[in-house]
């Protein structure tokens, strides 16, 4: 089908759900901007899930562009039992117990299925229930009850979610749900891991365990930082993970609202400097779940992520389950081109931090981009098999889209989340010659370039061995560079 390449660098991550999960919303989306979608493994059924990333799949096929799935886990998301009636009113200042008790609850105290938290929770911390809308203190607990004060009261029903950012909870970060989830997720070619409510790396390495394996090992995975134990160990973190999301929902109920801003900065910039993509989430054009245009906040919350430098910005339930799906991909689309038009950008975003261990690749990455900004090139071409010279090439944030070529149907679907790449599935490539006329032909293929343009070409001599980038060449595209090609093939 038809389509014209995007030129925006910022990644577009869209949660599908009720709201857009029929094939021709797909497209539409797919259409409008996004480039990523995640599967939202906390509701649904594996059957529909199934169908879904059937139907984002034959979108790929027939754009022929490659399309990230994030299948996100729902993690060990604490929540209450049920209610007489569905729900109850917690008074304001009123005492609440959560005990072990299955019997429905009431206004005084319902069951909390989870028993490892009994032993846990100690006078004066929290427990947040329904986002942090509820406000509970503990009081007293031992190991049948919790009884607490509420701070805040207000209506509480059936499963609602619960938060205790005082406390590390001992449970693993993938629940009996999570492990069948992961499997059917890699079983239906999932990307991307999306691990919730991580709370220490060892949560990664049990992630990674049950990744092992064939199927598993085409699966990158996205830490979502959404636990105050997380931030305190957000180095070692990120160094576990292929990727990380500011999950700002959970975030902002486990932490003070106003640590959130502060931390998506360091975030954003530890993992960018790690060279690993980072996603932005939750809330970010919220008001657009009902209304076709969204507020003035949400523009700048959505541009400010731009600027900090993310990879990628995430669209929830405004896609998911709103009216306006597609309104809200076409706004984020508008703002983060916006952004990148902005002649600060670039400078903002540059990569200045100098890590300690860069390699002669890392050396020729960033000439790359002193190269782009002292001549017109139209783009960066880079061979890669596993994506890490994508990577390395991106965090330096060059000025120009990176062209990827890649043998692997996989890297080329992962980059779908990598700031600036334009990624391109290739035949196995065998030498520095080859790669050269394929960055052309595609440059031109793609829209990218025309000919008498420019071209970056980093590769590694010799060729295809990982780790030996030290070969940065500047060519100029023939005008006829296509066709002679396609004359040769057409012979
Ligand atoms: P969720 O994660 O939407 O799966 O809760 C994102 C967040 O908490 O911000
Ligand atoms: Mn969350």
């Amino acid at each position: 089908m038809k389509f014209t390449p995007r030129t925006r660098k910022v990644k577009i991550l869209a949660t599908v759900g009720p709201a857009s999960r029929d094939p021709e919303m797909l497209e539409t989306l797919f259409r409008a901007g996004a480039d990523a979608f995640r599967v939202n493994m906390s509701h649904g059924e594996h059957r529909v899930h199934a169908e879904t990333i059937a139907a984002i799949r034959a979108v790929e096929r027939s754009f022929g562009r490659p399309i990230a799935i994030l299948a996100d886990l729902q993690g060990p998301k604490l929540r209450v039992g049920s209610f007489a009636g569905g729900q109850a009113l917690i008074r304001h200042g009123a005492r609440f117990t959560l005990d072990r008790d299955p019997a429905p609850g009431d206004e005084t105290r319902v069951e909390l299925p989870h028993p490892e938290l009994f032993e846990l929770m100690a006078k004066g911390q929290r427990l947040l229930i329904n986002d942090g809308k509820i406000r509970l203190v503990v009081v007293r607990a031992d190991s049948q009850a919790i009884e607490c004060k509420a701070e805040v009261g207000g209506v509480i029903s059936d499963r609602k979610g619960v938060n205790v950012p005082d406390a590390e909870v001992p449970i693993p970060a993938l629940t009996e749900k999570d492990r069948r989830d992961l499997g059917f997720a890699l079983d239906h070619g999932a990307d991307w891991i999306g691990l919730s409510f991580v709370q220490r790396p060892e949560d990664l390495a049990e992630a990674r365990r049950l990744m092992a394996g064939p199927r598993g090992q085409r699966a990158a995975l996205c830490a979502k930082i959404e636990k105050p134990s997380a931030v305190r160990r957000l180095p070692e973190i990120i160094d576990l993970a292929d990727g990380i999301m500011v999950a700002r929902g959970d975030l902002g109920v486990e932490l003070e609202p106003q640590e959130v801003p502060p931390l998506q900065k360091t975030i954003v910039g530890l993992t960018r400097a790690a060279g690993k993509p980072v996603i932005v989430a939750t809330q970010m054009l919220e008001s657009m779940i009902e209304s076709p245009a969204p507020t003035r906040a949400e523009v700048s919350d959505v541009a400010n992520a731009v600027y900090d430098g993310a990879d990628a910005v995430m669209l929830s339930a405004e896609t998911a389950a709103g009216e306006w799906p597609q309104e809200a991909v076409t706004i984020m689309d508008r703002i983060a081109s916006q952004v990148e038009a902005d002649e600060s950008y670039m400078e903002r975003v540059r990569f200045r931090g100098a890590t300690a261990d860069r390699t002669t690749a890392d050396a020729l990455a960033h000439s790359c981009t002193t190269i782009a900004d002292t001549v017109t090139i139209k783009a960066i071409s880079v061979f890669t098999l596993s994506g890490s010279t994508a990577r390395r090439v991106a965090r330096e944030r060059p000025s120009v889209p990176m062209l990827v070529l890649t043998p692997s149907a996989t890297t080329a679907r992962r980059l779908a989340l990598l700031w600036g790449a334009h990624a391109v599935s290739t035949r196995d490539i065998g030498s520095f010659e080859e790669m050269i006329a394929k960055g052309k032909r595609m440059a031109l293929r793609h829209g990218i370039a025309k000919g008498g343009d420019r071209l970056i070409v980093l590769a590694g001599v010799p060729f295809g061995t990982p780790g030996s980038t030290n070969l940065l060449h500047v060519v100029t595209l023939a005008g006829d560079e296509l066709e002679k090609h396609s004359e040769k093939s057409a012979r």
